[in-house]
């Protein structure tokens, strides 16, 4: 198992064109996906995330409605405060935490999340291998990209491979 997080972005970045094939691999091949979702919650109780907190330095948080509410109440403001002041617009994602590069989340502090009780709903459930809507092959894009920064991703892939009988 690899946690090494500069070894995760070398290897990750290295090996994108090696699991854009994986991902059509899998497209093409019947998996049980409950074998997936199994190996990725071992894989998960492997790693500490608290210790990492790599996903808050290199993802951007898209909110929901509720997520707004939650935040707001669990820092004591109105919604349209919260919205000005830890929020901006992605063009691609809609509203999302305030994110400064190099740093990442607005509320990260060293490796700790200062609303942990009140998080939005995806960083709950980040990075999607165990809870996720829709069948890991068929949402194996977002996996390419996070397996350069989540040693859970990273190692859930090369997992995949050996079970799946993948070809590098
Ligand atoms: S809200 Fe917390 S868990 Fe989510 S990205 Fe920000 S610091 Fe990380
Ligand atoms: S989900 Fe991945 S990137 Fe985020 S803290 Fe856990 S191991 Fe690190």
């Amino acid at each position: 198992m690899i946690t090494d997080l500069v070894q995760i972005k070398r290897l990750g970045e290295q090996k994108r064109p090696e699991n854009e094939r994986f991902r059509k691999h899998l497209k093409s091949h019947g998996f049980v996906e409950r074998n997936f979702r199994a190996k990725a919650e071992e894989i998960e109780a492997e790693i500490d995330c608290t210790v990492c907190a790599n996903c808050c330095k290199n993802a951007t948080v898209k909110l929901h409605d509720r997520d707004v509410e939650k935040l707001s109440k669990f820092l004591r403001i109105k919604p349209a405060q919260f919205l000005r002041d830890y929020t901006q617009e992605d063009e691609e994602q809609g509203t999302v935490l305030k994110f400064e590069e190099g740093k990442g989340c607005v509320f990260l502090d060293g490796n700790d999340c200062t609303v942990y009780d009140a998080r939005p709903q995806i960083c709950v459930d980040f990075p999607h291998l165990v809870r996720g809507n829709g069948t890991i092959p068929f949402r194996m894009w977002q996996f390419i990209d996070r397996a350069t920064y989540c040693p859970i991703v990273y190692n859930a892939l090369e997992a995949y491979k050996e079970m799946t009988g993948f070809k590098r």
